[in-house]
């Protein structure tokens, strides 16, 4: 069902995908677990949206109409946001191409470009996400990865995406972190948008889903190829789950952005952290450019607490903020990235706000800090 735009966002989170109502049948069906369907003994798949699970399933198909109306083009979703990312630029990159990506973005794209995208002769450059970027002449591809997970940093996705097509050059937005609440890049001039689901557009920290949404036929048609090939789709029983969480996305990412306003505030006071980064920090890098661009800043944040012994203290010390890795859910939680073999400093932190009350957020951490140096 189609959402008239005037529509704010709670309501259209809460409705996105949902089938016409009809007597009788619940507002979301429940996951269709299929492998083969019956056929029709006389026409074959032709008589059927349903012939084979790998490229067909009802369940999937409704939350890739729910993601569609929120991201504003046609979507396919995968196994991951991994899946999702290293299909699309498998699909659409060959080699002797040049592609483009960010210096700062998510470690293992980067890894996944040197490693297997340079081993079958594609060319990588890197440049970072606040720029500056060298001339699109001769890049196939730029994948913008804005705000940039971790450090993040915010590119200008309008004004870079004039740059990239004058050159010819395809302009992909990673919009996991802002989430299409935060951003539609495609109405901001991208070609396409790929993002993990399984940060903050699902939200409750138990399962993994990529996607791909873009408004051009042939664009979509290689990343549906590849997808039906390789058989990187989520099972019936996560998208249902993907699907019923979407719902509450205007509420989550409001409290995390409440929670991440109030911490930024409270860590960017406090002399004994340091390098603190939120996009809607007056005085952050990004601000200028986030301001303008973001509808809502994501309840992420960074900030370097000076050792990998000070970050450890620091979580046991408090009782709100679970040690772990992703971002986006329900609970807070704060990651030391090193320690998963990344480029940033030991005492490097990036802390995901979760839906706690404020007050609770601001005084657990507050104390946890406290802590610290007695
Ligand atoms: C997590 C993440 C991914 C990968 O998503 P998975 O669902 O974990 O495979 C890609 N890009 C960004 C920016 C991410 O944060």
């Amino acid at each position: 069902m189609t959402a008239p735009t005037s529509d704010g966002d709670g309501t259209r989170c809460v409705r996105a995908g949902l089938p016409e109502p009809a007597p009788g049948d619940p507002f979301l069906p429940g996951p269709v677990f299929a492998a083969p369907y019956h056929l029709d003994p006389r026409q074959g798949p032709a008589a059927s949206p349903n012939g084979y699970g790998r490229p067909d399933n009802p369940t999937r198909r409704l939350l890739e109409a729910a993601i569609g109306e929120l991201e504003g083009g046609d979507v396919r979703v995968f196994a991951s946001g991994q899946a999702a990312i290293t299909g699309l630029l498998l699909a659409l990159l060959r080699p002797g191409d040049t592609v483009l990506l960010p210096a700062d973005g998510y470690f293992p794209v980067r890894a996944f470009a040197t490693d297997t995208l340079a081993g079958i002769g594609v060319r990588v450059l890197f440049a970072p996400t606040a720029g500056p970027y060298p001339s699109f002449e001769g890049v196939r591809l730029v994948l913008l990865e804005t705000p940039a997970n971790p450090g993040l940093d915010v590119a200008d996705i309008a004004a870079l995406a004039r740059d990239a097509h004058a050159a010819g050059t395809l302009v992909v937005v990673d919009n996991t972190t802002a989430t299409p609440l935060g951003q539609r890049p495609l109405d901001l001039g991208a070609d396409l948008v790929v993002a993990s689901g399984t940060k903050a557009l699902t939200g409750h920290s138990d399962l993994l889903l990529g996607y791909v949404a873009t408004r051009a036929p042939e664009l979509l048609e290689p990343v549906s190829a590849w997808r039906t090939t390789t058989g990187a789709v989520p099972g019936a029983f996560d998208a249902w789950l993907a699907h019923r969480s979407l719902a509450t996305l205007d509420l989550r990412l409001a409290r995390q952005s409440a929670n991440a306003a109030a911490l930024a505030r409270l860590l960017a006071d406090r002399p004994d952290v340091t390098g603190v980064r939120w996009p809607g920090l007056p005085g952050d890098p990004a601000y200028p450019v986030a301001s303008a661009q973001l509808r809502r800043v994501p309840g992420v944040l960074a900030f370097d607490l000076g050792s990998a012994e000070r970050v450890a203290r620091f979580l046991l010390a408090s009782r709100l903020v679970a040690a772990a890795t992703s971002f986006g859910g329900l609970h807070t939680t704060a990651d030391r990235r090193a320690q998963w073999g990344d480029d940033t400093a030991p005492g490097f932190v990036r802390l995901s706000c979760g839906v706690e009350d404020t007050a609770d957020l601001v005084g657990d951490i507050a104390a946890a800090l406290d802590a610290l140096d007695t």
